[in-house]
Formats: C-alpha cells, structure tokens, sequence
C-alpha cells in the first residue's frame, strides 16, 4: 500500500514531505515534515479525528524505512501550528504524548488551544445571535447549531509551549507571517522558498470568510489585507504548499484570483440589496441549494460580505427603527447611495498587474 506521500525540496536544501490525512469524513488535507539543517519540524498536525492519527504514523513509518529520514517522534524538534482550526490542531494532544517537540501558535490562536472550553462556548453564543439577525428562521437554526455543535466537543484544553510572537516571529530557520482572517492568529511559516500556507491559500477553493463579529481579528478587510501582505514576499516563493488541495507554483497568481473572486461577490450583494434583504436572503441567492454544514458555511461567507460593506458605508440597514438592540433581531441590509466607489477603491487597494506589452 502507497501512502501517497509527495516530496518536495527548498531552494537551499529543506527536505520537505506532504503526508496525506483524512481530517474528517468530507474533508482531507496534509501535514507537512521538514528536515532543515538538524532541525526537524512538524507543520499542522491534522484532526485526530477517526484514522487521521494513524495515517500520520504510516506517514512517519515510510518516511523512516523508504526514505531514510530520522522521523521519529524524539527526532521533532518544533511542532508548528499554523492556525486554530481543528483540522489543523486537534491531533495535538496524541503528539504530546509522544514527544517533547515545543508546540508553537500564534498567541491570537493561543486561547483555542490552551482554553478551548471556553473559546467554544463563546463562538456559540454569538453565533446564534448571529444567526438571529442574519434572518435565519429558528428551525433551521437549531439545525444549524446542532451540526456546528458536532465535532467541537472532540478537543480538550491542551497549552501551547510558546507563541510565534514570543520569538520574534522566526522558529530556528522557519519565517512566520501573521495573516489573520481565515482565523485569527492564521500565519503563514516560509523556509526559504517555500512558503506553507494553511489555510490562508488554497489553490482550488476560497478559503472561508467569517464575519469578525463571530471572532475579533476575522472579517474579510483582515483576510484581504493579509492577502497584500503575502504577495509583497511572494516574488521569493517558488512553491506554497497549503493545508489542503495541490501544491501552488504561482503564488501571486492565486492571490489575484482570490481577490478578484471577493471583488466579484462583494459587487453580487451589492447587486441583490437593490431591495431590502437580511443575510439569509443574499446567501440563498448567493449560493442556492446548499444543505446542512455548507449551509453554515454560506451564511458566514456572506456575513462576512456584508460586514465589509457595511462597515465602510456600501449597505445601510433599512429597518433600524424597529431593532431592539436588547434582544438580537433581523436585520435587512439596502445598498445605499455611492456604491459605485467599491470597484475603484478594490482596486487602488488590489491593482492588477501591469498588462503585458501587445503583440507578445
Ligand atoms: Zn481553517
Ligand atoms: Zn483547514
């Protein structure tokens, strides 16, 4: 049996092998094993949801007897997190028991890890607020929160050893890069050319946007200007690898892509709040047909449109007299006057790259 592992090397030298994870039953991704001078670092750890665990250790297990690499748990020197999803984190606790590699995280990710009970309970009261005065009507709520609800109670508090922060943002020859808005404390961790991306870049999917009234530091104005932070440094990348989906060749590439899709999608709510419509309303035109947790998804990507333009003045709410600010409520967004700026102000923040000279 093949584990599917992909080998890639860095400019100077990293050895770096993608070991392929089941993360849950719809979802699968990687963690990343980095042989760099001495030093040894795990990057993402996967779920530790069902085989996930084992599948790293058959990872491991090739690495040692078809490779030749020192993959043994005392061999780790840094187990780097590259943010608070659980995807990415929840095998932790397994890790920890194996091996005194130090845990890093960004110190806005470090209360997921180190105080997770709580993190949760918090998430799930705004979230159903949020649902309220999304518009969502209330069976379809309960429905929504029961499956947000299913996976979440699988991880139990588990500190960090050190924040990303702490060190300056540099781990021995790993470069960290704070990118909030996928989650808050999302880095991007570079090792020479190479550049492992979480789930900041992907190379097929939009990485998901919440509105940062569920999570400070979220919101798409976060995930937007991280995404101008990432294409400064993206000249001296060769090659992203991020926690989910195929390697990246064209960083700056797939930054444009993205950033032309929220543009596209931020113009869409514009279009559809001609009329008076809640959250809900603008997700079902947004994205018909979507059930159960891609329904949650939808909604929160939505949201999070909504928030940027509400937020710098494209939407007014058309029914702010009859909100009780006492008890959360729905609220219907209208496009308002000036809209017509959005465009012109995306794209002084976002240029295109210059247009290739005709006739080559
Ligand atoms: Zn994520
Ligand atoms: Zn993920």
């Amino acid at each position: 049996m093949t584990s599917g592992i992909e080998f890639f090397q860095s400019n100077a030298g990293a050895r770096i092998y993608r070991i392929p994870l089941e993360l849950f039953p719809i979802l699968s991704g990687y963690a990343h094993l980095v042989f760099i001078d001495d030093i040894v670092a795990l990057i993402d750890v996967g779920s530790g949801f069902g085989d996930c665990n084992a599948q790293l250790e058959a990872g491991m297990d090739e690495l040692r007897t078809s490779y030749g690499e020192r993959a043994n748990w005392e061999d780790i020197h840094y187990v780097l997190i590259t943010h608070g999803h659980v995807d990415h984190f929840g095998g932790l606790r397994y890790v920890r028991e194996r091996t005194q590699a130090e845990i890093g995280i960004h110190e806005l990710d470090l209360p997921v890890l180190a105080n997770y009970e709580e993190r949760l309970k918090i998430v799930e009261n705004r979230l159903r607020a949020f649902l309220v005065e999304a518009g969502v009507e209330s069976q379809k709520r309960e429905g929504i929160m029961i499956l947000y609800m299913l996976n979440k109670q699988l991880y139990s508090s588990l500190p960090p050893d050190f924040t990303y922060d702490a060190e300056g943002m540099r781990v021995g020859p790993f470069l960290i890069t704070h990118v909030p808005g996928h989650c808050p404390g999302h880095v991007v961790i570079q090792v020479n050319d190479v550049l492992f991306s979480g789930d900041h870049i992907l190379k097929k999917t939009s990485p998901h946007q919440a509105p940062e009234s569920l999570s400070l530091y979220t919101g798409l104005g976060h995930y937007l200007e991280s995404l101008r932070h990432v294409r400064r440094i993206a000249g001296g990348i060769r090659l992203t690898l991020g926690g989910h989906e195929g390697p990246i060749d064209d960083l700056e590439g797939r930054i444009q892509e993205i950033e032309a899709l929220h543009l596209d999608r931020l113009e869409q709510v514009l279009e559809l709040s001609n009329e008076p419509m809640t959250i809900a309303q603008i997700s079902q035109a947004l994205f018909p047909g979507v059930e159960g947790y891609h329904e949650l998804l939808a909604i929160e990507e939505t949201g999070a449109h909504v928030e940027y333009l509400s937020q710098r003045g494209y939407l007014n709410i058309d029914n702010i007299d009859g909100l009780d600010f006492e008890s959360p409520a729905p609220i219907r967004y209208i496009r308002s006057m000036g809209a017509d700026r959005l465009k012109v102000a995306f794209n002084n923040k976002h240029p295109e790259p210059a247009a290739a000279p005709e006739g080559i």
